[in-house]
């Protein structure tokens, strides 16, 4: 599979070339942990699994990284405001320390039932100080950072790249209205680094002074360079992650590794709620206990998210959740049925149809990962058997196998999901069949077709007047 994705970075949909071959570096900016993570985060997360995912089908060794931010992002995304942590903390009246636990928790009990494969790192931006603080020193060393008072400021005029991410050149920044000027800083645009309050919950001592603690964006620039090094393959976020988050992490790790970084930049779309933001004031800020309490399951809203391109508008609403919801028993259905076709039988010819299948869900995924065309090869082949293509057993087996494999990029089935219900009309008709076919001798397809029966949960008996079903 010759991948394709886009880049951020050029605007254009690029071919995929890993730094080592063979291997990708992923890292992905996970949760604040000051609440339990809503369903807009989740399609971050899921798009996140979804590429690693990918990436393993089309045969690379990933190692993949998504840290926990439990300080020092502050309420309005960059150098101003409360750390959200902290003002969480304060409000809830508990220590931020267990607030980090108790949120963590729950978004890995979440990622659990999302069926997220989990990552191979889960760094903790107070578990990494150390790494934070080389960085920062090596900045001011190399003249892009300047500290005044306990603070420390990076320089964004001395990073020339500025704005490649984003398309916010310094200059328009300059312009801008909304920032205001700190006295503290050379430039308006320059960004904190580390910062110091004797009011902060969580601090450290260093050179700087005995309370600071790290601004927001350096954090994932040292956590990543921990775990993937210098340079890596792919970055990836929310699209509210581009700027000033990302914009920033490139101008400092760049200006201080002194060539370029991380080569490929991919942003989730926002999902929306009923057409809008996810507000407390309107309150439809829901969570996956919200998606359980009303009756689906999260692999519902996994199958939601994931069939729409990671790029495309996505709005929420509990109907559309509902449709995801049918669509995914739909499949799941149709893996019973299969099975049922197939009892047992190994596919190992070649079977044209499914190929051709194969090949066009590859295409569409390989393509900037296209997952409403890649799925709609499966649930084009589902009408074909519905219609009564692929129904010998060896079909019905090559199709199976298809659809594992695409389950193994989607993971939409549970672990007991695909128990085929057939409704009464339907367990009549195949002991129909089956009847037909003992009258005329053949009796390996009536035994396929009784073993079908059994798969389906169907016992049939062999009475004085005929044959006699019952459900298990
Ligand atoms: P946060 O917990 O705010 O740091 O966000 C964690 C991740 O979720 C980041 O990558 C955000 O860009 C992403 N994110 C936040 N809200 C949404 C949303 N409504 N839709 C998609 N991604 C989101
Ligand atoms: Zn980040």
């Amino acid at each position: 599979m010759e991948l394709r994705f886009r880049n951020t970075l050029t605007g254009e949909i690029e071919p995929f070339e890993p730094i080592e071959e063979g291997k990708v570096g992923l890292y992905h900016c996970g949760p604040t942990v000051y609440a339990r993570p809503h369903i807009g985060n989740h399609r971050a997360f899921l798009f996140a699994d979804l590429l690693r995912r990918v990436l393993e089908y089309a045969g690379f060794e990933v190692k993949q990284v998504m840290n926990l931010t439990d300080v020092g992002h502050l309420t309005d995304d960059a150098d101003e405001g409360e750390d959200k942590l902290e003002k969480r903390a304060r409000r809830e009246k508990i220590d931020p320390w267990d607030l980090v636990e108790k949120v963590s928790e729950s978004f890995f009990t979440d990622l659990a039932s999302l069926a997220v494969m989990p990552a191979h790192h889960y760094p903790r931006a107070t578990g990494h100080i150390p790494e934070m603080l080389e960085m920062v020193c090596a900045l001011i060393e190399k003249g892009n950072a300047y500290q005044v008072g306990e603070d420390v400021y990076f320089h964004v005029p001395s990073f020339a790249k500025y704005g490649r991410l984003s398309g916010n050149k310094v200059d328009n920044l300059e312009a801008g209205a909304r920032l205001e000027v700190n006295p503290d800083k050379k430039h308006p645009s320059d960004f904190a680094l580390w910062k110091s309050d004797p009011d902060h919950l969580m601090k450290w001592e260093s050179q700087f002074g005995p309370h600071g603690f790290p601004g927001w964006h350096i954090e994932c620039s040292a956590m990543s360079r921990k775990y993937l090094g210098d340079r890596f393959d792919i970055h990836t976020g929310g699209e509210d992650n581009i700027f000033p988050h990302h914009e920033c992490e490139i101008a400092q790790t760049e200006a201080l590794i002194e060539k370029s970084w991380v080569s490929t930049w991919m942003h989730t779309r926002f999902l929306q709620v009923d057409g809008g933001k996810m507000s407390k004031s309107v309150g439809n800020v829901w969570t996956l206990d919200d998606v359980q309490e009303r009756g689906f399951s999260p692999l519902d809203f996994r199958f939601f998210v994931l069939r729409t391109h990671y790029r495309g508008a996505m709005n929420f609403t509990w109907e559309a959740l509902k449709g995801a919801a049918e669509a995914r028993r739909n499949l799941a259905d149709f893996k019973g049925r299969l099975e049922a076709s197939a009892h047992g039988a190994v596919n190992e010819g070649v079977c044209a149809r499914i190929d051709e299948a194969r090949e066009l869900f590859q295409a569409a995924l390989a393509e900037d990962l296209n997952a409403s065309a890649a799925l709609a090869v499966l649930f084009d082949l589902r009408s074909d058997f519905l219609q009564g293509d692929l129904k010998t057993a060896e079909e019905a087996s090559a199709a199976l196998s298809f659809l594992l494999e695409v389950d193994g990029v989607f993971g939409f089935l549970g672990p007991d999901e695909g128990i085929i219900s057939l409704s009464d009309e339907e367990v009549e008709s195949l002991i129909a069949e089956r009847e037909e076919a003992r009258q005329s001798k053949n009796f390996q397809r009536a035994d396929e077709l009784r073993a079908s029966l059994m798969e389906a949960g169907i016992v049939l008996e062999d009475v004085a007047e005929g044959i006699r079903w019952h459900r298990i």
